[in-house]
């Protein structure tokens, strides 16, 4: 796992070489004694701040920022490489009462248990092919193994009309759909999982706003 806080911080350049080994697995270094490739599979995760003070839309305290510094601060991130990030989420602030609290919260050995489950029916879904999970499904097999209904495309169809997405951001969806699925241990893929999965979208809403 590769952890990247601060996101925006990053130079543009750095972020942007990312675009191979996320797409590809490998990264290719160009010397004056040659060009090597090596292995880099990794689960990219990253965070960023709404904004460059961090306060934006946050009800503690009021945001110093002017439209034009949040766009820039957005910007960083193109949209190029926000295709490739599958779940994009914002997070409020935790209240105190709910940092402390130790009732209701769901155990994460139990959470372990159903992200194994998922895991296995994508292990027997992908038998005898070189994929191992719904992330390796080739954009040219979304089509076979994403596959579907009527209603779910339909609103696949109406959310891609609205927010723009591109079609690597549609076969992004239709693979966060079926692992949704997977994890609700369903065969098929309806309408309401394709709507979480858009949901998970949710730094191209900011992109857009800015
Ligand atoms: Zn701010």
């Amino acid at each position: 796992m590769l952890f990247l806080d601060e996101l925006p911080e990053f130079a543009r350049g750095a972020i942007e070489v990312m675009r191979q080994p996320i797409e590809e697995g490998t990264v290719t270094i160009a010397r004056a004694s040659g060009t090597f490739t090596y292995p880099a599979r990794f689960m990219l995760v990253a965070s960023m701040n709404p904004c460059p003070c961090g306060y934006r839309g946050t009800r503690n305290a009021e945001c110093r920022c002017d439209d034009a510094a949040v766009a820039k601060y957005v910007s960083k991130l193109s949209g190029p490489l926000l295709d490739r990030i599958d779940l994009q989420i914002e997070v409020s602030r935790v209240p105190f009462d709910d940092m402390v609290r130790t009732d209701g919260a769901e155990r994460s050995a139990t959470i372990r248990a159903r992200v194994l489950a998922a895991r296995d029916r994508q292990r027997k879904r992908f038998t005898g092919t070189a994929l191992t999970c719904n992330a390796d499904i080739p954009a040219n097999g979304t089509r076979a193994y994403c596959r579907l209904d009527s209603a779910a495309m339909h609103l696949l169809k109406q959310a891609s009309a609205r927010k723009q997405f591109s079609a690597r951001a549609i076969d992004r969806i239709a693979r966060a759909a079926r692992t949704i699925a997977d994890l609700a241990e369903s065969d098929e893929i309806l309408a309401e999982l394709v709507a979480e999965a858009v949901h998970y979208r949710s730094l191209e809403r900011l992109a857009t706003a800015a």
